[in-house]
């Protein structure tokens, strides 16, 4: 059985379907999902959403996409919502640096806060880190928690050691499938396969058999063999070691 560990499923781009979009995948063996909030407006959703799919997951966090509209005081019911228990994991949290960022500083401090918040929660964190890779590991460093899943890992070789030496799986999915993708594929290959997690980001970062079009989590399988082709093993032992690796990240009970 497979775990999505990063699927967007409030994302509007579901709301026509998103009944069929969550059987799709269990039809095909993605049994549990990883829902993480992206502000606190829509942890309730994520909470509701993972609550009635067995075995699956929220996290509750401000994205760094997000820090521009959070206030301060999100930071205090965060800290409510998760003190309720409702999470598995602080997410999406992180730092990007590829969109503009009017106040890095303002998003900086956000990340920190919240990077306190999990491990006054001893909570694991799932991270996203794009184009920001060593500011993320200089701030995990300053303030360590207890790992986690840097999602959609797109790092050097040395961060993804130094990521994964400070208890962090790294999440691979979409752009994995893109043969032009040689890092990433190089990645995936050679990494310990302890450290590795499959998902999906749907509905972002389609895969390449889907250019521009909407990711959904039915495309996890696909992803399981590609990384088997990629690692030349099988899809089987791929799944099962990835799964196992998900549920030991965020604490989840095993299969
Ligand atoms: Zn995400």
């Amino acid at each position: 059985m497979l775990i999505d560990t990063h699927l967007h499923l409030d994302a509007p781009e579901f709301d026509a379907d998103r009944e069929a979009v969550i059987h799709a995948a269990q039809a095909i063996g993605v049994g549990r999902f990883v829902i993480p909030a992206v502000e606190l407006a829509n942890c309730a959703t994520v909470e509701q959403l993972a609550a009635r799919l067995p075995g699956s997951v929220c996290a509750f966090g401000i994205h760094p996409l997000y820090v521009a509209r959070a206030r301060e005081a999100d930071l205090d019911a965060l800290r409510a919502h998760l003190g309720r228990g409702a999470a598995a994991a602080v997410g999406e949290i992180g730092l990007d640096g590829y969109e503009p960022d009017a106040d890095p500083a303002r998003s900086e401090w956000f990340f920190a806060e919240q990077l306190k918040l999990a491990r006054a929660f001893d909570l694991p964190v799932i991270l996203h880190v794009r184009r920001a890779q060593d500011r993320v590991l200089k701030y995990l460093r300053r303030h360590p928690v207890r790992g986690g899943i840097a999602h959609a890992f797109n790092g050097s070789l040395q961060q993804a050691e130094a990521f994964i030496a400070l208890g962090f799986r790294l999440g691979f999915g979409g752009a994995m499938t893109y043969s032009g993708s040689s890092r990433i594929r190089t990645l995936a290959a050679t990494l310990p396969i302890e450290s590795i997690v499959l998902e999906t980001d749907a509905p972002d970062i389609p895969p390449a058999w889907l250019p521009g079009g909407r990711n959904t989590p039915d495309n996890l399988p696909r992803f399981a063999a590609c990384l088997a082709e990629l690692r030349a093993t099988d899809a089987e032992s791929i799944a099962a070691q990835t799964s196992r690796n998900a549920c030991e990240a965020l604490g989840l009970p095993a299969f």
